[in-house]
């Protein structure tokens, strides 16, 4: 029989996944000899056998990796036959792994979960238990290449038993970077504030109804019990909380089912090894504490994901509060001194351990939308992959935006966007902006030299970007980096009709755009519409009180007579009335915008759904919740196409609410009109634009595609349309998701003005 011999290269994330010791069974199963490397791109392999051994073999290697392992190429070249008489796995020099992706954080696996409930083995109720497919990665790695002595895991030196798992390529922890158990593995305690410590994981204390801060996996969690009214509300009012909601877990699929719906891919996204919050629909006659998610259908639930979580159940508990450990906006606590500090007078007890999480990192949030996922917040379970841009580019740090900030960081045709790191303009998350690029710098072995910045003069990481000498310095718009976003994700490079109904976002006139209809690709846009402009006076004040917008509105577009109608629906006072209207009237802090978001805060305050937010996005949120499924009306509205950019005018849309409100009509229909005139406006113009210019490719992005209602009516519309339609699902379509557009502008502007002024004479 004729012997092959190959090698055979496997690049992306195929280290610290159990790659090597899975390669070796796979070679014992095939019969090939050889060897088996991690190298700089990922994992090499020598195979000799005959060629219908190594074809099998290959394929195998190729097609059925271990679960964590994402292949992002392959291939084999023919070599001279070296008569191997073993298969080994070739130890590597750690200088050659540089250029290796590092994984995300992984949900504890069913072999590890299975030894913890186990009174016979020897990790029996141990909460750090791991193995090479499961357990903590980005957030303890400290320094590539990925080993143990540079992870927070090498306070801890391996006893001969775990050492032994560790060296043996047969074991299920063979290179298992965290391998630990009781005997050598980090421990965990309960204490009170004074540091008495207590036996036990605390579950007597969450029985009574005390709140548990539980130190996990990114960050501190404070927990209670979530069916105990009492404890919900007092964590509400210990954290200053009135009405986000806050996320469970539960100890199991079984338990979700109780308070939500769960569909076959809401299933899968819980039950991923990224295991993160998914965004379920509750049950209306559920008995948790409605206080839990107050004013909105919806729960944020996760199911455990360390061994620890694990054991904080109980029979009589299954489902408990998890709501990220941190005051008002700032950083998630990953500290345990920072924890007895800060969390004094919200916890009663603190649940610790001693392994330092040195890269900070919050829950991911999810949805399912037609079946399938869309990340909202992206973080632990996703960071660090990278997000594919359909060509290489340079090394481009691109800052993000000011809310829900991340930044993204390239190498090669990979986006690497950081994890959510929050509101810029609070002290805490622009500390850890700070301290999280350079790390990614480590973690990928760049230095960026082009930087893409928002045009926002008064975003924290733009005033960073202008800041930094000897890098190209791109400024990017905010919507155009929305929609290259999205472009980006979907792999498209040509023209397209960006949709984008988002918050807020700095426009090139200076105004606040937000309603925008953008046709362009990654190198530049014409605004081709947007929605009329309004003042917005007072800026964020405004923001945090609808009833104002509303005001606003109602005042513009009726005079007197919206001034009486506002009297009549709305309950500011009469000073602040006054306020308002001085403000419009002298232009004081006030600019004009054309904000989606803004246009659904004033519609919900005027129906009196919500007339002060505590939390972004809660007016149109609950707007939402009201939707009624029967109702198919909609409201009048006016495409102004004399002037270019176009301009939607709502002065219609306004009218049949107020002739709605004045004959008694239900908050719930007028709700649901109003969304579907949103959904007519974007049809409208689309087609418009489509019949002026051809470009039938439409991609939607912005925060105001969080709603529900919303996207879904847009790309069932669009689509009846025959329109093509795109949009987001790994990477967020709020403001968490611009750099990695940014990113790809940014290329192509430095690109454009270096071949030009290479080209010319
Ligand atoms: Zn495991
Ligand atoms: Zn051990
Ligand atoms: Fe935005």
């Amino acid at each position: 029989m004729q012997k092959a011999a190959y090698q055979i290269k496997i690049e992306g994330v195929v280290q610290g996944v159990g790659f090597r010791p899975h390669v070796y069974r796979l070679a014992a199963e095939h019969g090939i000899l050889g060897w088996v490397l991690n190298s700089s791109e990922g994992v090499t392999i020598w195979a000799e056998g005959t060629e219908a051994q190594v074809e099998a073999f290959y394929n195998d290697v190729v097609y059925k990796p271990p679960k964590l392992a994402k292949i992002v190429n392959h291939f084999r070249i023919p070599q001279t036959h070296e008569n191997f008489d073993t298969f080994f796995i070739k130890h590597s020099e750690a200088s050659d792994r540089k250029d290796v992706m590092i994984s995300p954080d992984v949900a504890i696996c069913e072999d590890c979960h299975r030894e913890i409930v186990d009174p016979e083995d020897r990790r029996y109720h141990y909460p750090f238990t791991n193995c090479t497919n499961c357990g903590p990665r980005f957030t303890i790695i400290m320094d590539v290449p990925y080993d143990r002595a540079k992870t927070t895991m090498r306070e801890f030196p391996m006893c001969p038993e775990c050492g032994h798992e560790y060296e043996d390529p047969g074991n299920r922890r063979f290179h298992a970077q965290p391998n630990a158990c009781p005997v050598c593995g980090p421990q965990v305690w309960l204490q009170d504030i004074q540091g008495n410590r207590y036996p036990g994981l605390g579950h007597e204390y969450l029985r009574q109804g005390q709140i548990l801060a539980v130190k996990g996996l990114g960050g501190f969690h404070l927990v209670c019990d979530a069916t105990n009214e009492t404890a919900v509300r007092n964590l509400r009012r210990r954290k200053r909380r009135e009405f986000k909601p806050f996320a469970v877990m539960c100890q199991s699929l079984d338990v979700i089912r109780r308070y939500c719906q769960v569909s076959p891919a809401e299933e899968e996204l819980l039950t991923s090894t990224a295991c993160p919050i998914v965004i379920l629909d509750r049950h209306r006659t559920d008995d948790l504490p409605r206080d839990i998610s107050p004013g909105i259908d919806t729960l944020g639930v996760m199911l455990p994901y360390t061994p620890l979580h694990h054991l904080l159940f109980a029979d009589d508990m299954e489902t408990l509060v998890m709501t990220s450990a941190n005051i008002s906006d700032d950083p998630l606590i990953i500290d345990n001194d920072e924890a007895l500090v800060k969390l004094k007078d919200i916890a009663d007890y603190f649940l610790m351990h001693n392994r330092q999480i040195f890269n900070r990192c919050d829950d991911s949030v999810t949805t399912v939308i037609n079946g399938k996922p869309q990340v909202i917040r992206r973080a632990r379970g996703y960071v660090p992959l990278p997000v594919e841009l359909p060509y290489e580019v340079p090394p481009i740090l691109a800052c993000g935006g000011e809310l829900k900030n991340s930044f993204c960081m390239t190498k090669g045709n990979g986006a690497y966007p950081s994890q959510h790191l929050g509101d810029l303009n609070h002290y805490g998350n622009y500390q850890q902006f700070l301290y999280t690029i350079p790390r990614f710098e480590t973690m990928l072995n760049v230095k960026p030299e082009i930087v893409a910045y928002d045009l926002h003069p008064e975003y924290m990481a733009a005033k960073y970007a202008k800041n930094m000498g000897n890098v190209k310095l791109v400024p990017v718009q905010h919507h155009h980096a929305h929609m290259a976003s999205s472009m980006a994700e979907n792999g498209l490079t040509e023209k397209v009709l960006g949709v984008i109904c988002d918050g807020t976002g700095y426009g090139t006139d200076g105004n606040i755009w937000g309603f925008e209809f953008l046709v362009g690709d990654y190198c530049g846009f014409d605004r081709a519409a947007h929605l009329s402009y309004q003042p917005l006076p007072g800026g964020d004040v405004t923001v945090r009180c609808p009833e104002r917008m509303a005001l606003t509105y109602l005042h513009q577009l009726f005079g007197e007579e919206g001034l009486a109608a506002a009297k009549e629906f709305l309950n500011l006072s009469e000073t602040e009335t006054k306020v308002v209207l001085r403000q419009i009237e002298n232009g004081i802090n006030t600019i004009p915008t054309s904000s989606c978001g803004r246009l659904f805060d004033a519609v919900s305050a005027l129906l009196g759904v919500c007339r002060v937010v505590q939390y972004e996005g809660q007016a149109a949120i609950e707007l939402e919740t009201i939707l009624d499924p029967a109702e198919t009306g909609s409201y009048e509205f006016e495409l102004n196409t004399g002037l270019k950019p176009y301009t939607i005018q709502t002065g219609p849309l306004w009218q049949g609410l107020l002739k709605d409100l004045q004959a008694g009509r239900s908050k719930e229909i007028m709700s649901t009109r109003f969304h579907r005139t949103v959904v007519e406006m974007i049809d409208r113009v689309a087609e418009t634009i489509r019949s002026e210019t051809g470009i039938n490719k439409v991609v939607l992005s912005g925060g105001v595609f969080q709603n529900r209602f919303l996207f879904v009516h847009t790309l069932e519309r669009l689509t009846k349309a025959e329109f093509e339609v795109y949009y987001h699902a790994r990477i967020p379509t709020n403001d968490g998701g611009i750099s990695v557009g940014q990113a790809i502008i940014a290329n192509e502007v430095v690109k454009n003005v270096s071949g030009n002024s290479g080209e010319s004479n």
